[in-house]
């Protein structure tokens, strides 16, 4: 019988192979693993986006991809779209808006009549700032005309509150070719009360002669126009909780003072605060000990702020890796503080969703192959898929006092039996954790030698180094090639060797449409890195129906 199961059996198949009566298909890497269905690439796409492309496929076939996987859920579920777009938007999971602002044009283009209405009506929720607004406008251009049900949907994004539609009008100006003059001019709202209409008045003539009544900033922006200096400015900025853009839309230079910032950061969201960190440093605002950087630490230390203000755990991971660097791109440098570093290092952490630890063993295991090493996550500089599975995988690790962190590539690429496979390979113990600076990590991560791919390998290695371990969660792109043995299977093999039910988590890094996961079975799960929700979905599947392994530790026990 030994002949027979060499060509064909189910336990141990090499990833060259698809497991036999499965529903594998070829990845990108010349392996084979499971299609994810059309939701979880939504999802993929949505949080991730494409930008920078992956190892296997251009910034555009990528998003190409993506789009007609978009298309194949509204055709089969228009509703069931929308509400997924809207949700992650909403809930601020994704670090970047544009793939929901993309995937809602395409819904308020392509669906059924039904359908478009819906994408429309929700477009407010997606759309909540000007600029959103702009992206929008620019990318539904390319599924469909400006119609009736188009104009109509602007139009109802200028009838919304007066002063905060001001306010966004003031700070967002004009993106992508066009400006609110443009939009207003083509979508004719109704005005719903007077100051409405001044308001529109005073965008499309660049002034008005009504009355700005109940338009704060609007009087605190034409008061601007005659200050005389920042100091003038400064008081105005104060009495009208003027925002940066103001100021720049009538005296740039007045930037370059200390007393105007320190006006600004009063009142400034956090968001922005992200972003204009160096420049208030380089004015001496922010300095060791002062009353500024106080200010800064104790907004990036307010977990309920950092939610409301839906700023993601990407951006402050950028922002950190930004201000740690002490330079912008436009020339300016600035010597960070150390106290704001670290409170951008203690907000990464705070900006994911809360959640118990489950007290399980767990097996983090970053995929830092090649292939993980191109792309740019979020469009974040330097951010390459590997680098923000180590990030990722540290939120886990900060809660989870149970934990071992490894890094897998294979050396040889040579398929032999999974029994001896992994002598060759590489497990690297990885000496991150979530007490050291994200920015050392990251240069932990990026100076790692790069080799080939073996997902199964964390598995083989538990199994070897007879570790009990309750939850693997792979963080991968799921273009595994190398190994003798599939990762589903090697799982199966772990399961059976130690009698412990483990699960298995795949993060998926990029937005391909791959998992090693097995769909049918129920303790694997397909998540996506950087959902702010991920972290407590890794937790729920991991900490539900396992039967708790009393105190046993982590490291060798017999097997
Ligand atoms: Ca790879």
């Amino acid at each position: 019988m030994k002949a027979y199961t060499t060509h064909f059996q189910t336990t141990a198949t090499p990833q060259a192979e698809p497991i036999p009566g499965t529903s594998q298909v070829p990845n990108s890497a010349g392996g084979f693993a499971w299609p994810v269905d059309d939701w979880t690439r939504l999802q993929r796409f949505l949080v991730l986006g494409t930008e920078g492309g992956s190892y296997y496929a251009s910034e555009k076939t990528l998003t190409v991809e993506n789009a007609q996987a978009v298309v194949r859920c509204l055709q089969v579920d228009w509703k069931r779209t929308v509400d997924t777009i809207v949700a992650i938007s909403e809930a601020g999971r994704a670090p970047k808006n544009d793939p929901a602002i993309f995937a809602l044009a395409m819904v308020a283009g392509m669906a059924a009549p039904e359908g478009r209405t819906y994408a429309l009506s929700a477009m407010p929720k997606v759309c909540r700032i000007g600029t959103h607004l702009f992206h929008f406008a620019q990318a539904v251009q390319g599924f469909r005309g400006w119609g009736r049900g188009l104009r109509r949907a602007v139009a109802a994004w200028y009838q919304q509150e007066v002063e905060r539609l001001a306010y966004q009008m003031i700070k967002y100006a004009q993106r992508d070719g066009w400006s609110h003059r443009d939009l207003l001019c083509l979508s004719h709202p109704v005005p719903p009360s007077t100051a409405h209409a001044a308001l529109y008045d005073w965008i499309v003539r660049g002034k008005t002669e009504k009355s700005l009544d109940g338009l704060r900033f609007v009087e605190g922006v034409e008061r601007l126009k005659q200050a005389a200096d920042p100091t003038a400015a400064s008081i105005l900025v104060r009495e009208y909780r003027l925002p940066r853009e103001a100021i720049e839309s009538v005296n740039t230079a007045w930037l370059n003072d200390r007393a105007l910032w320190a006006a600004l950061l009063e009142e400034m969201p956090l968001e922005a605060m992200t972003r204009n960190l160096g420049v208030m440093t380089a004015r001496g605002l922010i300095a060791p000990m002062s009353d500024a950087s106080a200010y800064v630490v104790s907004r990036f230390s307010d977990r309920a702020g950092i939610h409301k203000a839906r700023l993601h755990p990407i951006k402050l991971l950028a922002a950190l890796l930004t201000y740690q660097g002490g330079s912008s791109k436009g020339g300016l440098t600035w010597t960070p503080v150390q106290q704001v570093v670290d409170a951008l290092d203690a907000a990464f952490y705070l900006a994911f969703e809360n959640v118990e630890p489950t007290g399980k063993r767990l097996m983090l295991a970053l995929d830092v192959s090649g292939s993980m090493s191109t792309g740019i996550v979020a469009g974040v500089a330097g951010l390459t898929p590997r680098v923000a599975a180590a990030a990722m995988a540290l939120v886990t690790a900060a809660r989870e006092s149970n934990h071992v962190i490894v890094a897998f590539q294979s050396k040889s690429g040579q398929p032999q039996s999974w029994r001896t496979h992994h002598r060759d390979d590489g497990i690297v113990p990885l000496h991150i954790s979530p007490r050291q600076r994200l920015d050392d990590v990251v240069e932990a991560t990026n100076n790692l030698p790069f080799g080939g791919t073996d997902c199964a390998l964390p598995m083989l290695y538990a199994i070897e180094q007879k570790l009990l371990i309750d939850g693997f969660i792979i963080l991968t792109d799921s273009e595994t090639w190398a190994g003798a043995i599939h990762p589903a299977q090697a799982l199966i093999q772990y399961r059976r060797q130690t009698g412990l039910p483990a699960k298995l988590v795949v993060v998926g890094m990029v937005s391909n449409g791959f998992s090693i996961a097995d769909p049918n079975d129920a303790g694997m799960m397909d998540v996506v890195g950087f959902d702010t929700t991920t972290p407590a979905l890794i937790a729920d599947f991991v900490g539900e129906g396992i039967r708790r392994q009393a105190e046993a530790p982590l490291t060798k026990t017999a097997l």
